[in-house]
């Protein structure tokens, strides 16, 4: 089974540089140095030009010294031509007209584009939600270019967290999918099952668990195919796409968090998605593209929820 290839957020074109984030001298000059690039956030949106293209300032644009923008700013890459900075959440502020969600045009971004504004956006959520050390409780300080945190009282180390999450199309022997519609999602809107990997489970054990905790299904451990990964910075996750094997066919729908379960048949998908009863994922999501796998063919973009 091969992968899935340009899952929209896996897409990154540029060298993450991972070995200047030490370089503390080099760091420096970067912010003075007209080459460099910076993509400033704002509550997690990013800067546009009508035609879908990040917008990229110079460090001038940035009226912060060096000493200011160091704890917000994060370094997230660097090739021939240019340095690339993203400074956290409303650190700083341009003037733009047009700010959109990385997951409502993430599949619309190029791939030098979209591997930066993802790990800017997975950063500055990190950032955000750790400004104190888990050992001692005391502050932190930013470090390594943005990518560390240093506790101020026992200098531990603290480094970004990244949480698998399984994402899968479970199919049976009549070549039917199976979706879900989470609680708090309108009539409609379905999506594969999904869930988080659990201290001490692997990402196999995690889909059969939550594929029976959510549908009351179970699948074939040994029918799982694994079929490529993407982050998900909403606000830590690693989604692990598989397609699985239903070796039940009942649905029982327990727990709290799903409101409904159903298999589709390859006819009803269509003439649901058709009728718009049934609204499939953006195609940014890992999702929408396991659901296409299943499919065979290209989903058309009016199936979607965009
Ligand atoms: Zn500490």
């Amino acid at each position: 089974m091969e992968l899935l290839k340009d899952l929209a957020l896996s897409r990154f074109a540029v060298d993450r540089a991972a070995p200047l984030r030490t370089d503390q001298e080099w760091l420096s000059r970067a912010w003075s140095t007209d080459t460099t690039r910076v993509l400033v956030l704002k509550d997690s949106n990013l800067p546009l030009t009508d035609d879908l293209s990040l917008i990229w300032v110079k460090p001038e644009a940035i009226e912060l010294t060096l000493e200011q923008v160091q704890p917000h700013a994060v370094l997230l890459g660097a090739d021939d031509d240019h340095t690339y900075v993203g400074i956290m959440n409303d650190a700083a502020s341009i003037e733009v007209v047009t700010w959109a969600a990385l997951r409502a045009v993430g599949a619309q971004l190029s791939a030098h584009d979209v591997g930066l504004a993802t790990t800017a956006i997975a950063m500055s959520q990190w950032h955000a939600t750790h400004k104190f050390c888990t050992r001692c409780g005391s502050a932190t300080s930013v470090t390594q270019g943005g990518w560390a945190r240093q506790c101020l009282v026992d200098g531990t180390d603290h480094y970004p967290r990244t949480e698998p999450a399984m994402i899968v199309a479970v199919n049976d022997g009549d070549d039917r999918i199976l979706l879900g519609r989470r609680i708090d999602w309108p009539e409609g809107w379905f999506s594969t099952l999904a869930g988080f990997v659990e201290a001490g489970e692997s990402a196999e054990a995690c889909v059969v668990r939550e594929v029976f905790e959510e549908s009351g299904i179970s699948v074939d451990p040994n029918s799982l195919q694994y079929l490529g990964s993407q982050p998900w910075p909403y606000p830590a996750s690693l989604m692990l796409g598989y397609r699985a094997t239903a070796v039940s066919a009942d649905i029982t729908v327990e727990i709290a968090e799903m409101a409904q379960v159903k298999w589709f048949t390859r006819e009803e998908f269509e003439a649901e998605c058709i009728a718009q009863t049934l609204r499939l994922p953006n195609p940014v999501a890992i999702a929408f593209r396991l659901i296409q796998h299943w499919y065979g063919s290209d989903i058309p973009i009016e199936w979607t929820r965009k």
